[in-house]
């Protein structure tokens, strides 16, 4: 079957740009669809807009930069933060939002393809954020789509905005990111978000440690890439030896949806459970993380605890998101 691929270079056909747009702005028009895009100027940059988006919140609420401009949210895995933040992200900023998040009331459900559904969404909106079960899915769509994608999570692939959320969290907390020990723990096999945060911190002078049962371990071609830039990484399948020189410990869920076989979930899925006992052997200076949800790997006793970083992770990530949607828009 011949493959029809148009040309991507069509973003913003419009030469009639509504007063306030910045042509020359960094991202603007651009996808956002892994880690890999951004430098570590380019990061400065967007937590530099991800703090003036948090002191309009702070002092207006919401605001009218992006007035008049829709995004489609377009989800065809399951969602909470990611669908109500960008949601939330894009009403802050006086935009409105096409949420589709039941992909089996759309016409998906009838069968419609991916490109095809992109080309319709975007006769209606001026961004899509898609969340989508396969690798490379979020690259496709960004190869039919005149308007930008924002990769919202590609099955196990990627998940950028959680990345640079995540990222700006740590910088936010403990001030820095250079001479720091990240410890990545849970489900690094499956989980996106810590292939997505691991390529971003070997932007720096970065210490990684995994703990994971064997079966669940980072995949060896993420380790090499790492390797080969020159980053320490560390594999251990039990917490206590790294933690008492953790600054971050970043949990995950087990992803129970990506087992074939279910058996071998509940061999692993209770591997490790972070409660104030384990948090003993950690520093008084550091922060536990969990892109959420979280499924019984953090005991709800830590909550109180002052290093629980997870809800305000959060609120960090409407900031960055709304950082995001005003620039591939434009606006900042
Ligand atoms: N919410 C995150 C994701 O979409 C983490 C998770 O589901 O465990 O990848």
């Amino acid at each position: 079957m011949a493959t029809f691929i148009p040309p991507t270079e069509r973003r913003n056909p419009s030469p009639h740009l509504p007063f306030g747009d910045h042509r020359d702005a960094p991202f603007y028009g651009h996808d956002i669809l892994s880690v890999a895009q951004f430098g570590r100027n380019d990061l400065e940059y967007i937590f530099g807009v991800a703090k003036e988006m948090r002191a309009m919140v702070e002092r207006v609420g919401t605001f009218d930069l992006l007035k008049g401009k829709i995004l489609a949210n377009l989800f065809y895995e399951p969602s909470t933060r990611t669908s109500s933040s960008f949601t939330a992200a894009m009403e802050r900023l006086g935009g409105s939002v096409i949420p589709i998040n039941e992909v089996h009331y759309s016409s998906v459900a009838k069968g419609e393809s991916l490109p095809d559904t992109i080309r319709s969404l975007e006769c209606y909106a001026d961004v899509i954020v898609l969340r989508h079960p396969e690798v490379g899915s979020a690259d496709v769509a960004a190869r039919y789509a005149r308007k930008p994608i924002i990769n919202g999570g590609d099955g196990v692939g990627e998940h950028p905005t959680q990345a640079l959320l995540d990222l700006f969290t740590i910088m936010e907390e403990l001030g820095r990111v250079d001479g720091l020990t990240v410890t990545m723990l849970g489900d690094l096999k499956y989980g996106r978000t810590v292939h997505s945060l691991a390529r971003l911190l070997s932007l720096f002078d970065i210490n990684l440690r995994y703990v994971a049962p064997e079966i669940l371990a980072m995949p060896p071609a993420l380790v090499q890439e790492l390797d080969a830039k020159g980053i320490p990484q560390t594999s251990v399948t039990t917490l206590e030896p790294v933690l008492p020189d953790t600054d971050v410990l970043y949990v995950t869920r087990v992803q129970k949806e990506r087992f074939e076989d279910q058996e071998q979930y509940e061999q692993v899925k209770g591997a490790y459970v972070i409660t104030p006992d384990t948090m003993e052997q950690a520093k008084d200076e550091m922060i536990v993380m969990h892109p959420l949800p979280r499924v019984g790997e953090i005991s709800m006793e830590l909550d109180t605890d002052p290093r629980a970083a997870y809800f305000r992770q959060m609120e960090y990530g409407l900031y960055l998101r709304m950082a995001l949607l005003a620039m591939v828009l434009g606006k900042a």
